[in-house]
């Protein structure tokens, strides 16, 4: 495939389990609007959190994108590889005075709604383990940006409280891997689900304190069950198909979701057409800023 933008997209599963529809729509959604303009989709599998992800669910992700037509551009990026770059950035951080270590626990603080920031001034308790928090005392503030299709968002970091970007177990915590890997791997547009929203303004704190380029964002409306609960492994969200058939039906499912409203007769025909006709005619300006999508 000839790239024709720099534009850089990507779909970053955590393997915890197989993809289910939910993901499928927020893969697909990725996908399109990166090749839509020509631009290259990279697909980064989340693995920074071992005992939450089964062995082989990475694995199974890649089949299934694949079935689905879904072809990535690149080497996939696996997140258990990138701790040293984690160290890295935190490092930085940390020289920067915009880190520090942590030994409260949980039950310390309870009592308030995010924690208060305690340690912030080198007061941790050197013989416990610590967890590494990002100062959001120190951020500029408001944290802005305009989504694609939320509009325009604004977030006070003190309401959102220091983040957790190493853990007391010494793994790595999804906000400052996401930042460091879509910086590292040069991406300029991420597309994801709206549950991911609220995340955005620490990985855009993040990006401000280490100096990296900030991307534009899309937020996807979230799959719900009927009764409005987001699909999810835990609520059985229906598996993905495997068969001709039902790869066909459940692709065409996604777009509908995507409010692409793709023909009827489209349906039947195989993932590769489908793909062709829904790169052809993406429109984000289709999509409805709800942000949940009953199926
Ligand atoms: N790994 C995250 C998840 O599966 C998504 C990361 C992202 O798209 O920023 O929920």
């Amino acid at each position: 495939m000839t790239h024709t933008s720099h534009y850089r997209g990507r779909f970053a599963p955590t393997p915890s389990g197989p993809l289910h529809l939910g993901s499928l729509v927020a893969a697909l959604g990725s996908y399109l609007d990166a090749r839509a303009v020509g631009g290259q989709w990279l697909v980064r599998i989340e693995d920074s959190d071992p005992p939450r992800c089964p062995p082989g669910a990475g694995d199974t992700i890649l089949r299934q994108l694949n079935a689905f037509g879904l072809h990535w551009d690149e080497e996939i990026r696996w997140q258990h590889n990138r701790y040293e770059a984690y160290q890295q950035a935190l490092d930085e951080l940390v020289a920067k005075g915009l880190a520090y270590p942590c030994s409260c626990s949980r039950k310390q603080w309870q009592a308030f709604s995010v924690y208060p920031g305690w340690c912030r001034e080198g007061l941790s308790d050197p013989t416990k383990p610590v967890a590494w928090r990002l100062r959001s005392d120190l951020a500029k503030r408001p944290i802005t940006w305009q989504d694609r299709l939320f509009g325009f968002q604004q977030f006070d970091p003190n309401a959102l409280g220091d983040v957790v970007l190493k853990r007391k177990d010494q793994l790595w915590a999804y906000q400052l891997a996401v930042v460091v890997d879509d910086a590292d791997q040069g991406i300029t547009d991420i597309v994801r689900g709206y549950d991911l929203l609220d995340n955005t303004p620490w990985q855009g704190q993040l990006q401000e304190a280490l100096g990296l380029p900030i991307p534009r964002y899309l937020h996807l409306p979230l799959v719900v069950t009927h009764d409005g609960q987001k699909l999810s492994k835990q609520n059985l969200a229906p598996a993905l198909a495997e068969d001709p058939a039902g790869i066909r039906q459940q692709l065409f499912k996604a777009l509908q979701l995507l409010d692409q409203a793709p023909p009827d007769t489209l349906a039947q025909e195989s993932p590769e057409t489908q793909l062709r006709w829904a790169m052809a005619h993406w429109s984000v300006e289709r999509l409805v800023a709800n942000a949940h999508r009953r199926y």
